[in-house]
């Protein structure tokens, strides 16, 4: 599992970025790189864990998706290419953010900036994001960033059981509240929250004010749940959108740790009088290149493992998996056994 481990570490913004400081400071994308390749070599292919294709024509339509994430990187990082999949695929698509944002990034690797600073450009920026990606519009929780560990679960369960009757949600994408090694707050409150919201809004007598409001029940069905180091069920080639999250990354400006730091490198380059093959061109080339190069190489290295050019890790939880409902084994024992009364 080392491969999975180091991969999937860095799939965490916070980690991420850290990682491109070393890339910065130490110049050693390269020897990492190589590195993550002899890895990946000697890793074993997994078994039970299911590729998802592309799908051809829309199969999805009708169906409603909700993509959650605490911060404006994450699902950019970690789901865009599959929420833009299942979005092209027919889903009708809303992102939730969270919190607002407001505590930015490191510096260097995105827009230095006073704390209502950052609440307006990462609002911005979100923005963009589900633009880009397809979604029909943006909820914004608007937590306090880096301070959830302490709000009131039972008020975030509510919000997203409202949120989910209101959108009739099917799908949800989201942190995974049950993976390992996760040090922020804001991504298991949410991921904990979204774990209970998806049952307990298909049942009648949780937040009946809700229901009298106008909403019915409804229950979500399945779950693609990411994670830094994540219990892998599902794979998902998103080759076809990787050009889709190329941008949706390109789009996090305010906080990095994509944005804009190709042409950064490369005027900084020129100030010294060099310059890289890979910046060439105008400043939107520039960052996708740099983008596609360094941000994209988790993508592309567990892509290669699968068989696919890019690919995103999941914990997938299918539809029946979760929640107590009605055992679908009775009805299935009744159809074969039931006989006329004599
Ligand atoms: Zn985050």
């Amino acid at each position: 599992m080392l491969f999975a481990v180091v991969i999937q570490y860095t799939y965490n913004c916070a980690m991420l970025r850290r990682s491109f400081f070393s890339h910065l400071i130490a110049g050693g994308a390269a020897a990492q790189v190589a590195s993550l390749r002899m890895q990946a070599q000697s890793e074993p292919s997994h078994k039970n864990v299911f590729l998802e294709r592309p799908a051809s024509g829309q199969p999805h339509k009708g169906k409603v998706l909700l993509a959650l994430q605490a911060h404006v990187d994450d699902l950019p990082l970690s789901a865009a290419g599959t929420v833009a999949k299942l979005i092209e695929e027919g889903y009708t698509g809303y992102l939730v953010r969270a919190t607002n944002d407001d505590m930015g990034d490191a510096p260097g690797l995105g827009m230095s900036g006073s704390i209502g600073e950052n609440v307006l450009r990462n609002e911005q920026d979100n923005e963009e994001i589900a633009r880009i990606l397809g979604c029909k519009r943006t909820f914004n929780l608007n937590y306090s960033n880096h301070r959830m560990a302490d709000i009131s679960l039972n008020e975030l369960i509510s919000r997203l059981i409202l949120l989910i009757r209101l959108v009739k949600a099917d799908t949800v994408v989201c942190w995974d509240p049950w993976a390992h090694d996760e040090e922020n707050p804001d991504h298991y409150m949410l991921a904990r929250g979204v774990e209970a919201a998806c049952w307990m809004a298909g049942r009648a007598h949780d937040y009946p004010e809700q229901l009298a409001a106008g909403l019915q029940p409804h229950a979500v069905a399945d779950k693609y749940y990411f994670a830094r180091r994540p219990e892998i069920t599902r794979v998902v080639d998103i080759s076809a959108q990787i050009g889709k999250k190329i941008d949706a990354n390109r789009a996090n400006r305010a906080k990095g740790p994509a944005g804009h730091l190709g042409s950064k490198l490369r005027a900084e380059l020129a100030a010294k009088g060099e310059r890289l093959p890979l910046l060439e061109g105008d400043d939107i080339t520039a960052d996708r290149n740099y983008i596609r190069e360094f941000v994209m190489h988790h993508s592309r290295e567990l892509g290669q493992k699968y068989g696919v050019e890019y690919a995103e890790a999941f914990h997938y939880l299918p539809a029946g998996s979760a929640g107590a409902g009605t055992d679908p084994t009775v009805e299935e024992y009744v159809r074969r056994h039931a006989v006329p009364r004599s």
